[in-house]
């Protein structure tokens, strides 16, 4: 069975819910049918802007994915300040980012962390996209395989039987974000094949379903090269998903 490309945009701590507005309006305005036929879309506004981003897909019966950033791994209780999953599949959220890096190197959510909210967002009926990814001093040590491998195995202990299938891993090497520098689409490819044959250790039906994005200064000029690759499945978008156009040719990678 082919996997669909899913293409996520991740607005991190940018736009308030009046620009998020304004973004998703020109960017489904860049897009066509033919473009979502091809690959699915996910955009990631901050949690205050996420209702009126909503509205305004179902309004206009817009073909993206909602999706959210973060969440807390419990459904309600004493926790200040924090975001239930229920409260996001209330909103329609279908993808919620975990252990993205900033999450992972900024606010400690270790393996064990991640590992109880990809549990939480898939037993309130969402997607969670898993991130992983090796720092450069890793990377340069040689270690980055077995990095990957442990947050991988880490970050998946939680989730159970066929819900491993419809997982999203997003690999993004630490070095790779907002900095500029991508991985070669070769290197890219490497980490991504390695990954499936880790998910395959665990689950061995899931290596053929699971979708593995890269995530990593993807940019139109980067993409088709990225996206030829066998094993990835889609990308993670931080600085270009802001941009309308941008983001927008990065969807339709196979026209460019
Ligand atoms: C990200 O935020 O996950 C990301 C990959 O950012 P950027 O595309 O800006 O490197």
């Amino acid at each position: 069975m082919a996997r669909i490309p899913l293409i996520s945009g991740n607005w991190k701590m940018n736009l308030n819910h009046f620009e998020a507005i304004q973004l998703i309006q020109k960017l489904s305005y860049e897009l066509r049918n033919h473009d979502y036929d091809a690959v699915e879309v996910s955009v990631h506004p901050p949690y205050t802007d996420l209702r009126s981003v909503q509205t305004v897909i179902d309004a206009d019966r817009m073909r993206f994915q909602l999706g959210a950033q973060n969440c807390h791994s419990e459904v309600s209780g004493a926790f200040t300040g924090e975001i239930s999953p229920a409260m996001l599949a209330k909103l329609n959220v279908d993808y919620v980012i975990v252990g993205h890096s900033e999450r992972r190197a900024l606010f400690g959510e270790n393996d064990a962390v991640v590992a109880a909210k990809a549990a939480a967002v898939f037993g309130c009926e969402m997607t969670p996209i898993v991130c992983v990814g090796e720092t450069l001093e890793e990377r340069e040590s040689d270690q980055a395989e077995s990095v990957v491998e442990t947050q991988v195995r880490g970050s998946l202990a939680s989730i159970s039987g066929d819900k491993l299938d419809e997982l999203v891993i997003a690999y993004e090497p630490v070095w790779a974000i907002g900095t500029g520098m991508t991985a070669s689409a070769q290197d890219a490819q490497e980490m991504c094949s390695h990954i499936r044959k880790v998910v395959a250790s665990i689950r061995a039906t899931s290596r053929n379903l699971v979708r593995i994005q890269y995530g990593g200064s993807v940019k139109p000029s980067n993409v088709t090269e990225l996206m030829a690759m066998s094993d990835i499945d889609g990308a993670l978008v931080g600085g270009a998903s802001l941009e309308a156009e941008s983001f927008a040719r990065i969807v339709n990678f196979k026209d460019a």
